[in-house]
């Protein structure tokens, strides 16, 4: 709530010197307006726009209850939230505070440090109704009503006269890359009436739900219905309608309902995506930023599956004599070698899935790689590797790979086995090299000479 206008009612200077504080501290940007009675604050509200007002209950002209409801009677402020601050007053506040149109209830007996508190949670609760709404409409006239509603209330909105102008809209979305999607077709809701020319809003809610298979919380929807077609609001809740409203539709009930739409959606998608990001930090190794071990056996083998009969190598890479560099330079530099080997490891392979197999040795999974291909990129990794010097110190890899042109039937575990052979053929050959395990036959020696020609 950037830049929110406040106005605090209170008729003892103490109390809104304390609330003023507190709200100027718990929202950035707020301008406040302070009153000591009701009527001054009524004159004031007249005047200009607020978003948010907290009242004492008692005031020493009109009741903060009846200012309430004289809030509430006005046009400009009908829905701005109102906050009453008391210390003593719960009961009245339970049996009149919801029809005078009270929005929440602060317990000043609390004490005051709670209600910095209170406000987060009630700001985090009501922030504004930021979305786009896909509204599906063929009444002009209706149309033209409600979308002053939406737009008022904040809300972005792209308004069609037709099922299938949306459905053009959702498939034109749907056919586009995550990356290249435009912003203004990112839908938070879709609002349409039933009752729509030729194709209705249920076929439009089944293309959604199974054509495109958005989900209730991924899009929901909500239903324009006659107010006497109960078979037509099961229906839709049958095909999916997350809820539906009459026509003529009520501004207060039609916004209650899309924030309430609004806010599973929004709240799915934080989940989503802290899902993801939690996902990624427990697969990946924090020092080095490649995978860990953990999604090599999570993924490893659906890996090599989704390969299918596609060419698949597997390398195991080992730094040389990383212990005496160890010794040599530190434990802090072999740190810093280990996180330019997994840098380069994956600008090198950007297209192959980087594992830090344990210590200083790295797994890489090359799917749709030819033999030859393959030969090449480890090769041009091992001359990399020579060229880095991180931290000025210079240091070598030896390589080992198998691949399944070579062992059509073997799975990842037989395939790494293999590549572990080679390696270790490297390393007796005197490291810094790359071998290879041929079908039935003992590991051999990189020749790029012979493998292009393979
Ligand atoms: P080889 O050429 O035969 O591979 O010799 P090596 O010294 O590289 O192999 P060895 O397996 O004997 O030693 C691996 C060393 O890697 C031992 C260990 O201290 C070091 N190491 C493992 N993990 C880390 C790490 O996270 N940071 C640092 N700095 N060193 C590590
Ligand atoms: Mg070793
Ligand atoms: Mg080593
Ligand atoms: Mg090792």
């Amino acid at each position: 709530m950037a830049q929110s206008r406040i106005m605090v009612v209170d008729g003892s200077a103490v109390s809104r010197e304390i609330v003023i504080r507190i709200l100027t501290e718990v929202i950035e940007g707020a301008e406040i307006t302070a009153c000591a009675g009701g009527l001054e604050a009524l004159e004031q509200l007249d005047q200009q726009q607020y978003d948010l007002i907290t009242t004492a209950l008692m005031l020493s002209d009109i009741d903060g209850l009846d200012l309430c409801r004289r809030v509430r009677a006005s046009s400009r402020h009908r829905f701005t939230p109102v906050i009453v601050i008391s210390g003593d007053a719960n009961e009245r506040l339970l049996k009149e505070g919801f029809a005078a149109g009270v929005t929440d209830y602060f317990d000043k007996s609390h004490g005051y440090p709670l209600f910095g508190q209170f406000i987060k949670a009630f700001n985090q609760r009501s922030t504004g109704l930021v979305g786009r709404v896909l509204y599906v409409e063929d009444s002009l006239t209706a149309a033209t009503f409600t979308l002053r509603i939406l737009e008022r209330h904040g809300l972005q909105v792209t308004h069609v006269s037709s099922a299938e102008e949306a459905l053009a809209i959702l498939q034109r979305r749907h056919d586009t890359p995550e990356a290249e999607r435009d912003e203004a077709e990112q839908f938070d809701l879709v609002l349409t009436d039933f009752h729509l020319q030729s194709m209705t809003g249920g076929d439009l809610l089944h293309a959604i739900r199974t054509r495109y298979q958005y989900s209730r919380q991924t899009l929901p929807v909500l239903m324009i219905t006659g107010s006497d077609c109960s078979r037509t609001q099961v229906e839709a809740f049958h095909a999916g309608a997350n809820d539906f409203i009459n026509k003529p539709m009520i501004e207060e009930v039609l916004m209650a309902r899309i924030h309430s739409l609004m806010l599973i959606k929004q709240q799915y998608d934080v989940l989503q995506r802290q899902t993801q990001a939690m996902e990624k930090v427990a697969t990946t190794d924090s020092l080095t930023g490649v995978r860990n071990r953990h999604y090599l056996f999570e993924h490893g083998e659906s890996l090599r599956n989704a390969a299918e009969n596609q060419p698949f190598w597997s390398m195991i890479i080992d730094i040389d004599h990383f212990k005496q560099i160890n010794d040599d330079q530190g434990h802090l530099v072999g740190d810093h070698i280990l996180v330019a080997l997994g840098e380069l490891l994956n600008r090198h392979f950007p297209d192959a899935t980087v594992i830090r197999f344990g210590g200083e040795e790295f797994v890489v999974l090359l799917p749709h790689t030819l033999r030859k291909d393959a030969m090449y990129r480890a090769e041009g990794l091992r001359q990399a590797v020579e060229i880095l010097h991180p931290e000025g110190v210079p240091f070598t890899i030896s390589i080992g790979m198998a691949g399944s042109e070579d062992h059509p039937q073997a799975d990842l575990n037989a395939l790494l086995r293999l590549a572990d052979e080679a390696l270790y053929a490297s390393k007796l050959a005197g490291r810094n090299r790359v071998h290879f395990t041929p079908a039935g036959a003992a590991p051999v020696a990189l020749a790029l000479g012979a493998a292009s020609s393979a």
